[in-house]
């Protein structure tokens, strides 16, 4: 740590930083930034920097409010792209922590650094791997009020459309120049619809990195004049924005989810964490889907010729892309891995790892039997198939998904008590203000009644 904290110090005088920007995550999973001077960050990195909690979702009670950021110094980065002519400027990731030095048990990087630790006293470290959509549109909106995509590509389309292959370049560009390795990248199945996979890491740096991500992505996005957006579900009648991710526990240097000798080279331990995943789903929809969009995404998509590819059900396949959970095939050992296919791009990740850590832990500790797989399209079946197949449904909407959350005695350990209480009270407000709109479907639909 104090080599670290020397090393930040360093750099910001050798390349004349003038600002430092602290960051920290809310709740609800936005970015809180409060810059420095790169004077001030010594004594941050022993004091922290007081901020007013109260004014922060999900921070604090009134009462309470006075807490301090504490920067993290193995996550400091350098921004060089964002110089405009008054030099470059720095971010680095805080930890918050109330006046007596205790950690805040409303900070959601906490949250996951207090479920990682549990991952590690049974000898595991967790590893993700996001593959983030979201949505280019133009600048301005079209003669009725619609968003306008900056394409109209699709599937991995390559030539036609040069805009979105340029934001792509750049954005990786940028992503890379500050340490962000991207796996993959590709035009998504709706016009305007990107996707960008970055490489696998411990659970705490992905989410860290996801949070960079969104920053850096609507940056590149503001200068190239179009508007980035990571709202899960934008059109009604094209594919929403998910961000499947692929997680993996290693012991050591082994990963715990391969065994040769098995029909599909999962382990048992990988078995059972896709127990815990589908025993448990519906109690943690509501932290990886949690707006009243995202269930707009959750829905099997009836158009014909057109594949969504979110899931609505809960149960796994191996390659299956209809099913919450996929086992994919790969080749080397450390490879294996399972991906949930229901977390959007617009969950806070340092709550969303948490808690599907928290259900696959579970599901090893209690050695849930996994239940056979299915390669059948689950969207295709009828609903008494399904009944009689035992695959229940995810949350159809944020109520319920707020309902099998507030029952579970697993996200409530998982978050904290805090945590799981503002989470709970902050979406059922969204929730019943949603119920009072009248909308414009229901304007076309009725008014002529
Ligand atoms: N957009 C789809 C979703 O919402 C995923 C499409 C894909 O990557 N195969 O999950
Ligand atoms: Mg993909
Ligand atoms: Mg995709
Ligand atoms: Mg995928």
């Amino acid at each position: 740590m104090e080599r670290q904290q020397e090393f930040v110090l360093r750099t910001l005088e050798e390349r004349d930083i003038r600002f430092v920007r602290l960051w920290f995550t809310d709740v609800l999973g936005t970015l809180k930034s409060v810059s420095v001077a790169p004077a001030e960050l010594e004594s941050a990195f022993d004091e922290g920097v007081g901020f007013d909690g109260s004014a922060v979702e999900g921070f604090a009670r009134v009462y309470e409010s006075d807490m301090v950021a504490i920067p993290d110094p193995t996550t400091f980065q350098v921004f060089p792209f964002e110089g405009t002519g008054i030099g470059e400027s720095a971010r680095i990731f805080c930890d918050i922590v109330t006046p007596d030095g205790a950690p805040s048990w409303a900070d959601p990087r906490h949250v996951l650094r207090r479920a990682l630790g549990r991952a590690a006293d049974k000898g595991f470290t967790f590893y993700t791997h996001p593959e983030i959509e979201f949505f280019l549109f133009k600048p301005e909106l079209g003669p009725d009020g619609q968003l306008v995509p900056v394409d109209e590509g699709g599937y991995f389309d390559h030539t036609t459309h040069a805009a979105a292959r340029d934001f792509r370049r750049q954005a990786i560009l940028a992503l890379e120049r500050i340490g962000i390795s991207v796996e993959f990248s590709h035009h998504e199945v709706a016009p305007g619809q990107q996707e960008i996979d970055l490489r696998y890491a411990d659970a705490l740096a992905t989410a860290d990195n996801i949070m960079t991500f969104r920053h850096v992505v609507k940056e590149v996005a503001t200068s190239s004049d179009v508007q980035a957006s990571f709202m899960p579900k934008p059109f009604t009648d094209q594919p929403g924005s998910g961000m499947h991710t692929h997680m993996s526990l290693f012991e050591g240097e082994n990963n715990a989810f391969h065994d040769p000798m098995d029909e599909i080279k999962l382990s048992k331990t990988g078995k059972a964490f896709i127990a815990g995943l589908l025993h448990h789903a519906p109690e943690y929809t509501a932290i990886t889907n949690q707006w009243v969009n995202s269930y707009k995404r959750l829905f099997p998509m009836p158009l014909a010729n057109q594949v969504t590819e979110s899931p609505a059900y809960v149960c796994w396949g191996h390659r299956n892309r209809s099913a919450l959970v996929r086992v994919p095939a790969y080749g080397k050992p450390n490879s294996a891995r399972v991906e949930l296919r229901s977390l959007d791009s617009a969950a806070n990740p340092y709550l969303a790892f948490a808690v599907l850590l928290g259900a696959g832990l579970k599901g090893i500790e209690e050695g849930y039997e996994l239940p056979p797989g299915t390669e059948d399209d689950v969207w295709a079946l009828s609903d008494r198939e399904r009944r009689a197949a035992g695959y229940r449904q995810l949350p159809a909407n944020l109520a319920e998904a707020i309902d099998a959350m507030s029952e579970s005695d697993l996200v409530a350990e998982v978050l904290g008590e805090h945590v799981f209480d503002f989470f709970l009270k902050n979406k059922q407000a969204e929730w019943d203000e949603y119920r009072r709109q009248v909308t414009a479907y229901e304007l076309a639909r009725y008014r002529d009644l």
